[in-house]
């Protein structure tokens, strides 16, 4: 935009154009004037000429009249008339002279009766072209005239005097007249040949005017040809330049993708350009230029920040550059940047302002977004638990998050600006010497985060694993650093508590039996190495279930925890006191000989048995049965001595509990105890690969109480690594003792369900009722019901369809949760038998608090019924009492049609055994038929043919 101070004046700028017609116009004009005065003065020469002529005339006339009649006024009349020619003579005279008097000579030619206007044009003419030729010839001419004019002058006073003379008649003038008429006669050619003459030269002025005025006209057109030229040449430069520029500025603002707009505030008139209003989404013609569009479309919540802007800008002079949203076709908003300057008339008023408008949507949006983002990251700062601290590049601190004013113990405003290692007082672990110039390493990038000790202000250590790495702006350069203090010893307390609690057991704060395997382990290696015994003992506390069952667990575990300090005082101060569970304890007295370790077993025996447990007004006495087993370079490994020291527990048990018994290869009941232990593993070694499976036997009803389909019962058998078949009898008392049943249950409660699925699939009538023996463990397990719920609900099947048998005597010793373990599956639809009904006495009393559906006589009084009297007697009365409390009875090991037929007399509802229907494969299926250890238990006696 231009400033009007700066604009070339109208006037100046068409001075600019005019000036070369100037001179042009002039020489025209003085060519013009000089042609109309050389004309002027011919055509005065030509009326002189005349006057002349006619005065000559007048004069001869007059004087000839004056010669014959003698009057006065002729006489006159001819000195007036001869004072014409002779007037023009003067002047001519005067004319001729280098230095004229023109006074002279204009008095010459009033004379001569010329007009006083063509004087000055005559005496021009005369001048300047007295030389060329017809006016030379013309003026010879006259002079030739003029001395005939002298001659009739002479002449004429010649007869003035002759007529002055007395008598002088006509005879006497006569030869004058004859003269005066001569010199007429000679005059009359003369002044024709002037005239022509002058013709002549008014000719020849006419063809030099011609000639001039066409010279001028072409001259005249040859310079407007050539400056036009000159002007077309530099408007086209100018309107090539004007292009160009206006090329450039249209590509700049279009490559700028801005738009124009100009508020004439005179008229109030805002124009937009095109790009204005299709940046809004308008067609570019859409927008009235008018203010008015502008403060309709303007956001309601800039308009005053709008006005203060402008304001500024026009009051001011501050630069105009303002944001602001204006309203889209679509009644969206648009972020739009105005930039512009004001005009200013010559008051020093603003009159007009224009500028540009860009879009700044995506700057705006990108802005939000970094304020977002900034604002998150300032929020997660404050939030995150670990101390951040921020420093420039010379490690001068810039901020601190909360965590890391806590943890420093500075406070954001005081550090700020502080050497990092001053607030960051870090040190290392393990030579405690400071830790330095952590931003200079960081910088280097050699900083390799080592756990280091953070010195607080309070003088409070704490562990920390500093992070550091730099900030970086655009260019990759460092601006800065960033160091995060992980405080770990929390950490560290977590993992010591949870090595701890690894090790440990929690109710007594003893080594629990991992740790003490471990420090088995590691005492077992180091006997090997420097020789001599060590000494295992293993400890299970007697009876001790009495105290849980008559005080509660709680009181249990107060016992298990008070017996363990008494135990601990026993022992020498390296020994190993470890709870192994429940209440089994182990006792490992490293480097002591056998003697000295029977001492301390017999000490300990004695402490447990000689304290008193006091629960509630009840005192209770526990005694202590020690298995003790001597270690040394030949023991085998932690398993092999835990069995030997287990073992000799157990002979101690056996051998009526309350003392030592040391450990010996040869005893049987070791033996029989480590057979058990072998068992142990080989159940883990079956399970893993895979080599257990099931057999079903069906119950049979007896009278006539069918179901739609068979009713049979799962048998759990084993495969040895032989490929024979193993009864449970061989392996489930290891089993329970070593707390395995809750894992084969869940194995028989997996596999039976999903086989039961397919059975059903294939044909859904076959097996109405299918019995699954569960063992005590699983009834105390509390997790156990959630798990059938769980196996049900992924094969598909209904749990109506089953029953679980438990033994009586499982049941009892679990009475409670025997008891919600059957309500809770029941209600589920599952039924209950108790299995061996009868084998323990007790059995009556708790049969009313087992709300089982079947009663299962156990096999022992069904085998031998026929032989003893007295089991049948038990069949019969357990028959009869669960007739009575409406349970059904089911006989097992019906072996002959002799115990049938007595079985149905006495009214048992069903009926089990080989007799009826041997066990056959169920599940997994298919398998090769393994064949059959008959260890003579009865549930492989062949079935008779
Ligand atoms: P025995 O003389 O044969 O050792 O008989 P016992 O009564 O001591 O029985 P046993 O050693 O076979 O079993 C220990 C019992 O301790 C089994 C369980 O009910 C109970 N028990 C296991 N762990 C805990 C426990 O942490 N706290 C309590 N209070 N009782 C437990
Ligand atoms: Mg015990």
């Amino acid at each position: 935009m231009r400033q009007a101070g700066k604009s070339l004046p109208g006037d100046a700028h068409a001075l600019r154009v005019i000036w070369p017609f100037v001179p042009v116009v002039v020489a025209l004009a003085l060519f013009t004037i000089a042609s109309v005065d050389v004309l002027s003065a011919v055509r005065a020469f030509a009326a002189g000429e005349s006057e002349w002529s006619k005065g000559q005339k007048n004069a001869v006339m007059h004087l000839l009249r004056y010669g014959e009649d003698r009057d006065e006024a002729d006489f006159q009349a001819y000195l007036s008339d001869i004072a014409v020619p002779m007037g023009d003579h003067r002047a001519r005279i005067e004319l001729d002279r280098d230095q004229p008097n023109y006074e002279v000579a204009r008095a010459g030619f009033l004379a001569g009766a010329i007009h006083s206007d063509d004087i000055p044009g005559i005496i021009r003419l005369y001048r300047n072209f007295r030389h060329v030729e017809e006016v030379e010839a013309a003026i010879r001419i006259w002079a030739d005239g003029d001395r005939e004019i002298a001659a009739l002058n002479e002449q004429a006073m010649v007869l003035r005097q002759l007529t002055l003379q007395p008598g002088c008649g006509i005879a006497c003038v006569d030869p004058v007249l004859r003269g005066i008429v001569a010199i007429d006669a000679r005059l009359t050619p003369l002044e024709s040949a002037f005239s022509r003459q002058l013709g002549k030269a008014s000719r020849r002025v006419t063809r030099w005017l011609t000639v001039g005025v066409v010279v001028v006209a072409v001259g005249l057109l040859l310079s407007a040809i050539l400056l036009s030229q000159g002007r077309l040449r530099r408007e086209r430069r100018l309107r090539e330049a004007l292009a160009e520029s206006e090329e450039r500025l249209q590509l700049a603002v279009g490559g700028s993708n801005d738009g124009l707009w100009d508020w004439d505030m005179r008229s109030g008139r805002l124009y937009f350009s095109p790009r204005c209003a299709q940046m809004l989404g308008f067609e570019p013609d859409a927008l009235p230029h008018a203010r008015e569009t502008l403060l309709g479309l303007l956001h309601p919540a800039d308009l005053n920040a709008f006005d203060d802007q402008l304001a500024r800008h026009l009051r001011r002079g501050e630069p105009y550059d303002a944001e602001f949203r204006l309203r889209t076709s679509g009644n969206g908003y648009l972020w739009v940047r105005a930039r512009g300057r004001q005009v200013r008339g010559d008051d020093g008023r603003a009159t007009r302002m224009a500028g540009s408008l860009t879009d700044i949507s995506e700057p705006k949006r990108y802005e939000a977004q970094l304020f977002a983002e900034k604002e998150r990251a300032q929020v997660t700062l404050q939030a995150i638990g670990e101390a951040v601290v921020t420093t420039d590049v010379w490690g001068r601190i810039e901020s601190l998050n909360p965590a890391a004013e806590a943890l420093t113990g500075w406070r954001e405003e005081e550090a700020r600006g502080r050497p990092l290692e001053q607030v960051c007082a870090l040190c290392d672990e393990g030579s405690q010497s400071p830790l330095r110039n952590l931003v200079g390493l960081a910088l280097q990038q050699r900083w390799s985060g080592t756990t280091a000790l953070l010195a607080g202000r309070g003088g409070r250590m704490v562990a920390v694993k500093p992070s550091v790495a730099l900030i970086r702006d655009r260019a990759a350069q460092a601006i800065g650093v960033v160091v995060v203090l992980h405080d770990v010893s929390q950490e560290r307390e977590h993992a010591a508590r949870l090595a701890h609690e690894a090790s440990h057991d929690a109710l007594t704060g003893l080594a629990n039996r991992t740790e003490f395997e471990r420090r088995l382990a590691a005492a077992i290696a180091r006997i090997r190495d420097t020789g001599g015994t060590h000494m295992l003992m293993y400890l299970d506390l007697d009876q001790f279930k009495v105290v849980n069952d008559t005080c509660g667990h709680a009181a249990g575990d107060e016992l298990i925890r008070q017996m363990a300090a008494v135990m601990r005082v026993q022992l020498r101060k390296g020994d190993t006191l470890a709870r192994l569970g429940g209440d089994e304890f182990g006792i490992l007295l490293e480097h002591c000989t056998a003697l000295d370790g029977e001492r301390l077993a017999e000490a300990l025996r004695r402490a447990v048995a000689g304290f008193r447990f006091t629960h509630r007004q009840r005192t209770f006495a526990v005694g202590a049965s020690i298995g003790l087993v001597a270690l040394d370079g030949g023991t085998g490994g932690v398993a092999e001595a835990l069995s030997a020291a287990d073992a000799a527990c157990y002979v101690a048990k056996e051998n009526g509990r309350n003392r030592v018994q040391v450990y010996h290869p040869q005893d049987s009941v070791v033996q029989a105890r480590h057979g058990e232990m072998e068992w142990v593993s080989r159940v883990h070694a079956a399970l893993a690969a895979g080599r257990f499976c099931l057999y079903e036997q069906e119950i049979v009803a007896l009278c006539g109480d069918r179901r739609a389909g068979r009713h049979v019962e799962l048998l759990l058998r084993m495969v040895d690594e032989r490929n024979q078949l193993v009864p449970p009898m061989a392996f489930v008392p290891a089993c329970e003792r070593y707390n395995l049943m809750p894992m084969i249950d869940r194995w028989v409660v997996e596999t039976a369900f999903d086989a039961l699925a397919r059975r059903r699939a294939e044909a859904p009538d076959d097996i109405a009722l299918c019995a699954i023996n569960l063992s005590g463990s699983s009834l105390a397990d509390v997790r156990f019901p959630a798990f059938v719920r769980e196996q049900a609900r992924r094969a598909g099947i209904a749990l109506s369809g089953i029953c679980f048998e438990i033994t009586e005597t499982a049941a009892i010793s679990n009475l409670t949760q025997a008891a919600d373990f059957i309500e809770e599956m029941q209600a589920l639809g599952c039924v209950f038998a108790l299995d061996d009904f009868g084998a323990g006495m007790s059995s009556f009393i708790y049969l009313k608090h087992l709300p089982a559906a079947y009663l299962k006589i156990d096999g022992s009084f069904v085998r031998e019924m026929l032989d003893d009297p007295v089991n049948q007697v038990m069949v019969e009365v357990i028959q009869r009492m669960g007739h009575a409390m409406g349970k059904k009875t089911i006989a097992e090991y019906v072996e002959s049609e002799a115990m049938l037929a007595r079985l149905r007399e006495l009214g048992v509802d069903l009926v089990q055994g080989h007799y009826i229907a041997p066990p056959v494969p169920f599940a997994p299926r298919p398998r090769p038929a393994p064949a059959v250890i008959d260890d003579g238990l009865d549930l492989v006696v062949p079935v008779p043919g």
